[in-house]
């Protein structure tokens, strides 16, 4: 056999244990293929199982090595390619053409990082874990090195991964130690045991956009899962009624300021007396650097205190004095974990729904009482009591199509008359009687 040990810019050497590891050059046969294994070592030929090859080529005089695989024959075709890439180069370098620098392929590993770096400066703590969490699970399924080597078989398989997860968690039977919810926190950062088709679709695009930017063909994504749009669900007069009849202290305190003044949760812990025009009767909501909270739509706005809230919050100022937060824990800081309050409370004036999934199983979170849905209410009432642009304003919404889904909101109740009025029995086609 002759074996012949090519110089080459661009080499394949094969990775083995010989005392150390060591890259040796890989030996190519007569007919120029690469004989898998083998290798001369100190004038013996010796051949190895299982091994992995590395291409060696020189950028500015120093040696890079990059990973060619353990497939001999692939390792060589990738071998090949990038002496052409590379004597290309050469070539329209010597020429004196201007060569623009190609961007080298980006692998999905190294892109992902990178864009996860751009996006920490520019979006919230909560987004980016959520776009890391999508990506992870895109990761799950497609085993692949390079962006441009994606196919849409690859993003149909994510999407089926994502559609694999079942759609609904059974709740627990009774609620876990706060020790053990704790532990459970730490141990799953981010835990989705199960992803509503609404989440499906959110993580469907989130790894879209990421590929995109990062030059993958539009072609390959399959349309966008679709989701069931969910109504606005509120509070009826009645379950209000009930509420401020039986709740004190923070707990009523931060609902008038959610239903009254259409505040977020967070934007209700983080409110402050100083925000509080009593001239005007008006409140400012803002962020609160010195507790680390912004605002949603990083914007300040202006809303107005109803005359009974008014005078509750100067009585409440009245007997918290020296207080900063309208709402704090017995430490002073701002209450981020009222809910459990709202819970508790419901849960001993028995006003739990008895039919939702918690209520059901014997957990007593009803999850038909949250903190938005006060929220919600302020909105559906306030839009159908000032104009669609002021709603927006006082709601804070930064499109005025989320306003606009709460118009839409009781439309039903409101058309029922009007349904009621109509005589099924008599002909719709008749002409109106003529005098
Ligand atoms: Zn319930």
């Amino acid at each position: 056999m002759k074996i012949e040990h090519k110089q080459m810019a661009v080499a394949l050497l094969v990775r083995v244990k010989i005392e150390k590891w060591r890259r040796i050059p890989v030996i190519y046969g007569r007919t120029g293929r690469v004989i898998p294994g083998r290798v001369i070592w100190l004038g013996k030929e010796l051949n190895f199982e299982n091994v992995s090859y590395e291409i060696r080529y020189y950028k500015n005089g120093r040696a890079c090595y990059v990973p060619a695989g353990k497939s001999a024959s692939d390792a060589e075709e990738k071998r090949r390619t990038l002496q052409a890439q590379l004597s290309a180069k050469a070539i329209a370098a010597a020429a004196g053409v201007a060569v623009t620098e190609m961007a080298g392929r980006k692998t999905l590993k190294t892109w992902a990082a990178e864009y996860d770096d751009k996006k920490s400066v520019l979006i919230g703590d909560a987004q980016i874990r959520k776009e890391r969490y999508a990506r992870a699970r895109f990761f799950d399924v497609v085993g692949k090195t390079y962006i441009d080597e994606l196919t849409e078989i690859d993003t149909l398989a994510f999407l089926r991964h994502l559609y694999s997860y079942p759609v609904y968690w059974i709740a627990r039977k009774f609620p876990s130690k706060r020790v053990q919810a704790g532990q459970n926190r730490r141990r799953l950062p981010t835990q989705h045991r199960c992803l509503s088709k609404r989440t499906v679709f959110q993580y469907f695009m989130i790894v879209r956009a990421w590929l995109l930017e990062g030059g993958a063909d539009r072609k390959i994504f399959p349309p966008p899962p679709k989701f069931e749009e969910k109504e606005v669900t509120i509070y009826t007069p009645e379950e209000i009624e009930t509420f401020f009849s039986l709740a004190t202290g923070n707990l009523r305190m931060a609902v008038s300021l959610m239903l009254k003044c259409g505040m977020r949760r967070q934007e209700a812990a983080h409110a402050c007396f100083k925000d509080i025009d009593y001239v005007q009767k008006t409140i400012l909501i803002r962020e609160k650097p010195e507790y680390g909270f912004q605002t949603k739509t990083r914007k300040q706005r202006r809303v107005p205190v109803p005359d009974d809230l008014i005078a509750d919050l100067r009585h409440w100022e009245k007997n918290h004095p020296g207080q900063m937060l309208i709402i704090q824990t017995p430490k002073g800081k701002p209450d981020r974990r009222m809910i459990r309050e709202l819970k508790r409370f419901v849960y001993l004036h028995g006003l739990r729904c008895g039919l939702c999934g918690h209520c059901q199983l014997g957990n007593p979170n009803c999850e038909e009482w949250e903190f938005h849905k006060y929220r919600r209410t302020y909105i559906t009432a306030i839009c159908r009591h000032v104009d669609l642009r002021t709603a927006q304003e006082y709601a804070g919404h930064a499109r005025i199509t989320s306003t606009e889904r709460y118009l839409k909101a009781a439309s039903a109740i409101e058309g029922q008359k009007r349904v009621s009025a109509i005589d099924w029995a008599k002909s719709f086609y008749e002409p109106p009687a003529t005098k």
